[in-house]
């Protein structure tokens, strides 16, 4: 059966291109009803985050991601789940001591007391030559003695693959097909650091076997790694998982995706007001591409339809006005409640409301956000488009605006307006509606002369959502003081 992994290192966010990466490693399990495994890869101690366990689990627990096995949090706390752990890589130490071993008795690696000093400068000369930068294999023909000494004497080391020389490693890449790279190309990996750690190299190999992952599905960029991997699963007399290397995410100028150009992290577009579905759906379609011309996909839909050989080998563009595209679109096909539920944090945090009066007014906020309702891209972007309900006074936003209220049959009308407003019982829809009608047929005003007017005085903009329901929700009180404010 498939049994896959999201590995990351917890740096503290998850970038989109991660996202994707555990994405289409979950619909790969989802799709085959086989396991999805979250591993955490903490082996560089250096590069550690507080709280980043935590951040990734809540992030992958926001777009609905949710795996078989590895490290969960209930109650506050982190809980491993499965029978393949520990699934944190700084847990499993003795793990990867004991197939060290096996690859020193076996000749397949080596201790090298190299200085780093000495390190530089071999990279240094091999530079200056024109020559791929390498480790020169100084340390390879140490007696079993000599090395025994050193250690002894507490001298530092890592220990070494041992590659072969002159040496093609074959390996077939799901996305990229064969790949065949000389071992004069690759470097002799450090395996276990100074420190004792293993690197990256060393555990994932370890782990991805012990674990029984079938397809190592992850980001482009671990593919010139991937024949130091390929060797060390020869070696270990292990049977190597299906790669599978997903190409680059790109911006729209063709350039790597990074946190210098907007938001790249799942956490930016929780706060935005992005909807988990909405990021999930374009997130799949950055380098997949379904059969069916189509776009709208659930995660359920996704589950049925991914496959690998639909990955395109080259980059998939990341397009923020696509995203807000499709968020928008599952914005305008939610229940207003749900749209509420999210904008109401939004208006507490920009004053516009207490926490006692989003609760007082409900019925009312849900009124006004179905006015906006379709126009936002993400739910953010609510505390600009409904600012005109919360304001005690509305100017006219810029100079045309207010040209608008400059005109001569202005002050007529607003006088004739407020006067119906204040004798109408009850400000709805319907009330409005006739008062316009009744001032066309009294006054001759008609059309744009009449309705632009009245909606810059009581939203200080000159266009907007239709312009009775506005007022509905506006109230009487609202709108007289703001139509009084402009006749000022
Ligand atoms: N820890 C690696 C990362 O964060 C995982 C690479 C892999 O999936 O093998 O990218």
């Amino acid at each position: 059966s498939v049994r896959v992994r999201f590995a990351p290192s917890p740096t503290g966010f998850v970038h989109i291109g991660s996202l994707r990466t555990a994405l289409y490693n979950y619909l790969l399990a989802k799709k085959h009803g086989g396991e999805y495994l979250l591993r955490i890869e903490d082996t560089d101690q250096s590069r550690l985050v507080e709280g980043a366990i935590e951040n990734l689990l809540s992030s992958m627990e926001w777009v609905g991601i949710n795996h078989d096995e590895g490290i969960t949090m209930v109650d506050g706390e982190l809980i491993e789940k499965g029978d393949y752990g520990p699934y944190v890589q700084s847990q499993r130490l003795d793990t990867y001591k004991a197939y060290i071993k096996n690859l020193l008795d076996s000749g397949d690696a080596y201790h090298c007391f190299c200085s780093k000093e000495r390190l530089d400068e071999v990279r240094e000369k091999q530079k200056s030559l024109g020559l791929t930068a390498k480790y020169d294999g100084h340390c390879r023909s140490l007696t079993e003695e000599e090395v025994e000494k050193r250690v002894k004497a507490g001298d530092t080391y890592v220990i070494r693959l041992k590659l072969p020389e002159n040496k093609d490693i074959v390996f077939d890449d799901a996305v990229r097909g064969k790949v065949v790279v000389n071992t004069e190309e690759v470097d002799d990996q450090v395996l276990i650091k100074s420190d004792g750690y293993p690197t990256y190299h060393f555990a994932v190999v370890v782990d991805d076997h012990l674990m029984k992952i079938t397809h190592v599905i992850r980001g482009e960029e671990w593919l010139p790694s991937t024949p130091k991997h390929v060797y060390l699963y020869e070696v270990l007399g292990w049977q190597a998982p299906q790669f599978v290397h997903l190409p680059n995410i790109l911006n729209i100028e063709k350039k790597k995706l990074s946190k210098r150009h907007g938001d790249v992290a799942v956490e930016d577009f929780m706060k935005k007001g992005y909807l988990p579905e909405a990021l999930v759906n374009y997130v799949a379609l950055i380098g997949w591409s379904p059969e069916e011309n189509k776009e709208i996909f659930s995660m359920k839909e996704l589950q049925e339809k991914f496959s690998l050989n639909r990955v395109s080998k080259s980059g998939g563009v990341f397009d923020v006005n696509k995203l807000n595209w499709m968020n928008n679109h599952y914005i305008k096909e939610s229940p207003t409640e749900r749209i509420t539920d999210l904008a109401i944090p939004y208006l507490i945090e920009a004053g516009y409301i207490s926490t006692t009066e989003a609760e007082e007014k409900y019925s009312w906020l849900k009124d006004m956000i179905a006015i906006v309702q379709e126009s936002l891209d993400y739910v953010g972007e609510i505390v600009d488009k409904v600012d005109i309900f919360f304001k005690a006074e509305v100017k006219p936003e810029d100079e045309e605006t207010q040209n608008i209220l400059k005109e001569e049959h202005i002050s007529e009308l607003l006088d004739v307006f407020s006067e119906k407003v204040q004798a109408a019982e009850a400000i709805d829809q319907a009330a409005i509606k006739k008062i316009f009608k009744e001032i066309q047929k009294e006054k001759g005003i008609k059309g744009p002369k009449l309705f632009k007017p009245i909606r810059v005085a009581s939203t200080g903009k000159a266009h907007g959502p239709d312009l009775p329901l506005i007022i509905q929700v506006l109230g009487k009180q609202n709108l007289l003081s703001r139509i009084d404010y402009v006749k000022k």
